[in-house]
């Protein structure tokens, strides 16, 4: 579990910057940038909760990890 705690991956080529993973988000912690993607805020943390991976009709989201290391 330690190697993995603090992250938060997008996979932009996957993202349709539909806002589902912003809307889901208990912590809040999830933003639009400038491109319309999401991105993590630089003053909430973010809890590690993985429901913005889960509810992403994308599979763009990873947390805990990082893409194709698993
Ligand atoms: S839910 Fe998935 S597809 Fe929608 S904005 Fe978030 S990462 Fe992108
Ligand atoms: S893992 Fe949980 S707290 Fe972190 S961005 Fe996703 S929904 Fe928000």
């Amino acid at each position: 579990m330690n190697d993995k705690q603090g992250s938060w991956t997008l996979k932009k080529d996957r993202c349709k910057n539909c806002n589902i993973c912003i809307s889901f988000c208990p912590a809040g912690s999830l933003v639009i940038d400038e491109d319309g993607f999401p991105r993590q805020s630089e003053e909430i943390k973010c809890r590690q909760c993985g429901l913005c991976e889960r509810w992403c009709p994308d599979f763009a989201i990873e947390v805990g990890g990082v893409f194709g290391a698993k």
